[in-house]
């Protein structure tokens, strides 16, 4: 499939979502507001258009990938964007996916969102991935354009799904860089070695790591009281020490706190004879 597909916004990751469509051969046009940006895809094949109207106009698929919601509102408002498949790459949020496909319809044109799990240097690399949510149909038509980045990942109808799944990883991938934070502060705290600790907490990570899998059975079911073999009570005793450990060594423990309150207050509620996983009740509004 050799269509034309249109990138507006060439930060780092635009730019490298238009080199891997160059690279498969695709016929590129690439608009930026800052036009110098323009420049390599234009050495290695594209087309820069002057505006993000007439690069609009380029294509019938239009990726953007930009800063933020605002900047996609005031991009896409410039064009006209009837008869369109508008692939939104900039992350967002569910709500915004959904309000923004709403609009890109009124205009007559259709819609996908996208989340992309990757940075710049794996876009078409194993192990980049893309989440994508909107109409099926239309992610089926422009997928041999998709797969240029890496996987593609449809994840539903509702537009606001990708966005969803992908902050659901970003909100994984932040609790660890929490624990992974808060262990290397400890280390430095005697001044220890983080390059030599760093195998015994990689290790460490990738064993807890199956605590996602585990913990997804007693979420879906709303049961947390099979096969306990570490309490939440018991858990939450624990953890007073790494606050107190942290306070005697010159660390701080504000990145623990929230899971250290929530934890005592769950155990507090008469759940302390509960898997860990329990603590999940307090987080659902
Ligand atoms: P950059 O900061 O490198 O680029 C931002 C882009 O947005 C530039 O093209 C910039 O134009 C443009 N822009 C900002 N404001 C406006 C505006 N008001 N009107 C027009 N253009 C505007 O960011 P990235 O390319 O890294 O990120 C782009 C998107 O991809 C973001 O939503 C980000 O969250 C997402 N993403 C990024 C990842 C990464 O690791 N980099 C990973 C996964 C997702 P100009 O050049 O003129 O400033």
């Amino acid at each position: 499939n050799t269509t034309s597909a249109t990138v507006l916004g060439l930060g780092a990751m635009g730019s490298a979502l238009a080199g891997a469509l160059l690279g498969t051969g695709r016929p590129v046009t690439v608009w930026n507001r800052s036009a110098d940006k323009t420049k390599p895809l234009v050495a290695r094949g594209a087309v820069a258009a002057e505006s993000a109207a007439e690069a609009v106009a380029a294509s019938e698929l239009v990726l953007a990938c930009l800063l933020d919601d605002a900047s996609v509102r005031e991009v896409l408002g410039t064009a006209s964007l009837a008869g369109k498949t508008v692939v939104n790459l900039t992350n967002g949020t569910p709500r915004q996916a959904r309000e923004l496909a709403e609009w890109v319809s009124e205009q007559g044109g259709k819609f996908l969102d996208g989340g992309i799990m990757a940075v710049p240097p794996m876009i078409g690399q194993p192990g980049a991935f893309v989440f994508y949510s909107g109409p099926k149909d239309l992610f089926d038509t422009h997928r041999a354009a998709f797969d240029a980045f890496g996987g593609s990942n449809y994840v539903g109808e509702d537009p606001g799904l990708a966005a969803l799944h992908d902050l659901a990883l970003l909100s994984g991938m932040y609790g660890q860089f929490i624990g992974i934070l808060q262990a290397y502060a400890l280390i430095r705290s005697e001044g220890l070695s983080a390059v030599e600790f760093a195998p015994l907490l990689s290790g460490w990570l990738t064993a807890m790591g199956a605590f996602a899998e585990h913990a997804a059975k007693e979420i879906d079911s709303g049961d947390y009281t099979q096969g306990v073999v570490s309490n939440l009570g018991m858990q939450a005793a624990a953890f007073d020490n790494l606050p107190a450990a942290a306070a005697d060594q010159g660390v701080s423990s504000e990145l623990l706190a929230p899971l250290h309150q929530l934890l005592l207050r769950r155990a507090a509620d008469g759940h302390g004879a509960e898997n860990l996983t329990s603590v999940i009740e307090l987080l659902k509004k």
